[in-house]
């Protein structure tokens, strides 16, 4: 069977081995934020790999990982330039062919230049090693699923198509976890036999992903949907009917009734609804976040009476430098060194409540350590040292409430 597949690259091959639902359910093609952090690593060692030193090469990370990139030990991974980086493969499973389209390629250049029937994929980093190679994918995802490099699909599939595309006898390849200091590597080889033994396995899978592709273009049949922590990552995650039946149970209280007969459940049953209910959390946490961002534009009424709406809000924070002068004055420098936190210049309240308890406490012999915080807040603001905020918010509000922004307050009566 020669067609087009939407979604079906190797690494969505883990997730679609237990689910084919994206294959035929609307998906969005959104970067989530669990993937920004390895988008921003990828890149930083692709460009080391070209050539950049590791400082210019940091210098283009967002500020957000610049950290995390900083981080990885470089000395522990393969002397990046001498291999090639994000190279583009096209995988025709059913003529058991490869193609390479060469190093620093994008997802959007190597799925233009697919053709009807060839997987397409991206290499994060190989290189040449006698009459054979090395394939690298780098996991800077701190997720626990990611299964073994002998077991994982993903990249058994870059291994045995770079095999095949460059006629090497034998490859090592392997999954390098990134995602604490010291780069963690799971190695694994595999020669020419075992390279047609994953070409089988990615052809089942595609076999079965047309099969499903196909029923549900003839009426709508769904292949079994298997909730997971594999959703997580899949791009049909916001419109599948299995996540959405699965908040819906939490809603009505029938997960709950499952969970108090749970002493009946068997082993796997019980694993089967952990899953099940982790999921539909995750799920429930997309929608409040989704309703929130509607809320912003049009101001939802609740069941309550009140409408969850956007609306100013206002914040009194200890002031950092007049704190530590006012408590200079009065306590020493030595005490009001310890009101900020160290070694940033910065104090919270909960910080200001620990140091009077350490400074004050004492000399008020029958004060209690709220009774402290509360005239030590008083005095900082008498003095001048607390700065007042105003920021938006969506929150529970009654419809009158004069902190609505001015596009949701409620329109007053012409006057005659
Ligand atoms: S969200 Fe989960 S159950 Fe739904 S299609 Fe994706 S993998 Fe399957």
């Amino acid at each position: 069977m020669s067609a087009q597949l939407h979604g079906f690259t190797p690494s969505a091959f883990p997730r679609l081995k237990r689910c084919l639902g994206a294959l035929v359910l609307p998906t969005v093609d959104e970067e989530l934020p669990q993937m920004t952090r390895g988008t921003e690593g990828h890149s930083y060692l692709q460009r080391i790999a070209n050539g950049a030193t590791p400082s210019e090469s940091l210098a283009k990370v967002e500020d957000e990982w610049r950290e995390d990139c900083a981080a990885v030990e470089l000395g522990a991974l393969p002397p990046l330039a001498s291999g090639l980086a994000e190279v583009g493969f096209l995988l025709d499973v059913d003529a058991g062919a490869a193609r390479v389209l060469g190093a620093n390629q994008t997802r959007e250049g190597v799925k233009a230049a697919a053709r009807d029937g060839e997987t397409r994929m991206l290499v994060d980093w190989l290189a040449q090693d006698g009459t054979g190679g090395v394939v690298l994918d780098w996991k800077f995802s701190r997720s626990e699923q990611i299964a073994p490099a002998a077991r994982n699909l993903q990249i058994r599939t870059y291994a045995a198509t770079a095999l095949l595309a460059y006629q090497w006898e034998v490859v090592r390849y392997g999954l390098i976890r990134v995602d604490g200091d010291r780069p963690r590597w799971d190695m694994a080889e595999m020669d020419w036999l075992e390279a047609q033994d994953v070409l089988s396995e990615v052809r089942e899978l595609r076999t079965a992903g047309l099969v499903a592709v196909e029923a549900y273009a003839k009426d709508g049949t769904l292949p079994p949907l298997r909730l997971g922590p594999w959703c997580d990552w899949c791009p049909a995650a916001r419109q599948c009917p299995a996540r959405v039946r699965g908040v819906l149970a939490v809603l009505d209280g029938s997960a709950g009734r499952a969970v108090a007969g749970m002493r009946e459940m068997s082993p796997e049953e019980a694993g089967e609804l952990y899953s099940r209910l982790v999921s539909a959390r995750d799920a429930v946490d997309t929608m409040l976040g989704d309703l929130k961002a509607l809320a912003k534009q049009v101001p939802l009424p609740l069941p309550s009476g009140k409408v969850l709406a956007e609306t100013e809000k206002s914040e009194a924070s200890p002031d950092p430098e007049r704190v530590v002068g006012v408590l200079t004055r009065l306590y020493g420098e030595d005490a009001a060194r310890h009101a900020l936190i160290q070694p940033t210049p910065k104090t919270s309240w909960a910080h200001l409540k620990a140091w009077g308890e350490a400074y004050l406490l004492a000399e008020r012999q029958r004060a209690s350590a709220g009774t402290v915080a509360v005239e030590l807040r008083k005095m900082l603001e008498s003095a001048g040292a607390v700065k007042r905020s105003t920021y938006l918010a969506v929150a529970e509000v009654s419809p009158e409430s004069p902190r609505l922004t001015g596009a949701l307050a409620p329109e007053l009566p012409e006057e005659n």
